[in-house]
């Protein structure tokens, strides 16, 4: 049988304007999937309904036009999909993987600072510097956890990490691509993150779950994203173990810094690709600057 040729994804979100970062990410992707003889699929990733805005996306459509992208296939707007990362937090649940938590952040800080204080040790942080989740909720009945949704309580769903790990037994691994068609195998730690949120009670998903489930559901085979993400990714893996998914291949690129030697980000305020335009820049100019030709 013919091998099918791969699918990349550019998956952004409507909840700013993209910035040079964006651009990098968006036409490494496009660069990989020409050489690898891929489709670059578009997936607007708003999940987020209380940040995302629809001039966001038509910016997000105007940014990419202007740097010459074309994306194959129909887009996919992640809003549109609920039910069926609904469908993957079921399955899990089912699996007895999924925990309601009721812990604000307050109190998740002041968990952490007495286990400090009782140990003398700093507690254990996940690869973004937060304090990983203690597990105050971890252990609550059943029947408590469902009176208090049922009454109203804000909660997270959080994935039992140890139980999850334990249900899949073996080392779990993924694999990085590069350009020149090389692959190597990385080994995944998951145990790093804890137990981390998969949906709320304001939004039924989260970025690990709807990615995963998404990734899949358009046979992407080639995830291109920035370093930042690339821990990330072992949560991944885990969440597409557990729901029988594929995992890609991945590639992570660098990312930019700005003068401070800080990574772009919308919420630093960083110069947007429509402000570059609007002050004259050309998007001839602006890939070569980020070093595509
Ligand atoms: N939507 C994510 C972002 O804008 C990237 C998606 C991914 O590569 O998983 O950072």
């Amino acid at each position: 049988m013919a091998k099918s040729p791969p699918v990349f994804r550019f998956a952004p979100s409507p909840n700013g304007r993209l910035h040079l970062g964006h651009a990098l990410s968006a036409l490494t992707n496009a660069q990989l999937a020409a050489h690898l003889g891929g489709r670059l699929l578009l997936r607007i990733e708003d999940i987020d309904l209380t940040r995302c805005r629809p001039e966001f996306e038509q910016g997000i459509h105007e940014d990419l036009g202007w740097l010459g992208l074309r994306f194959a296939g129909e887009i996919r707007r992640q809003s549109e999909h609920f039910a069926d990362y609904r469908a993957g937090l079921e399955r899990l649940a089912g699996l007895g993987l999924i925990y309601p938590c009721f812990c604000s952040r307050r109190e998740v800080k002041a968990a952490v600072r007495d286990r400090e204080l009782e140990t003398g040790e700093p507690w254990r942080r996940d690869p973004d510097g937060a304090p990983l989740y203690p597990g105050s909720c971890r252990d609550l009945s059943e029947e408590e956890g469902r009176r208090r949704m049922a009454a109203g309580e804000p909660y997270l769903l959080r994935l039992d990490m140890a139980q999850a790990l334990a249900r899949l037994g073996a080392e779990l691994s993924y694999t990085v691509f590069d350009a020149e068609g090389g692959e190597r195998l990385v080994a995944a730690e998951p145990e790093r993150w804890g137990d981390v949120v998969l949906a709320r009670r304001d939004t039924p998903t989260s970025y690990h779950l709807s990615v995963v489930i998404d990734d899949a559901l358009q046979g992407v085979s080639h995830v291109v994203r920035g370093r930042d993400l690339e821990a990330a990714t072992d949560i991944h893996v885990v969440l597409q173990r557990l729901l029988d998914l594929p995992t890609p291949l991945y590639h992570f690129h660098p990312l930019l810094a700005d003068e401070t030697g800080q990574k772009l980000a919308k919420s630093r305020q960083s110069r947007s690709l429509a402000e570059l335009r609007a002050q004259g820049a050309s998007a001839d100019a602006l890939r070569r600057q980020l070093g595509f030709t």
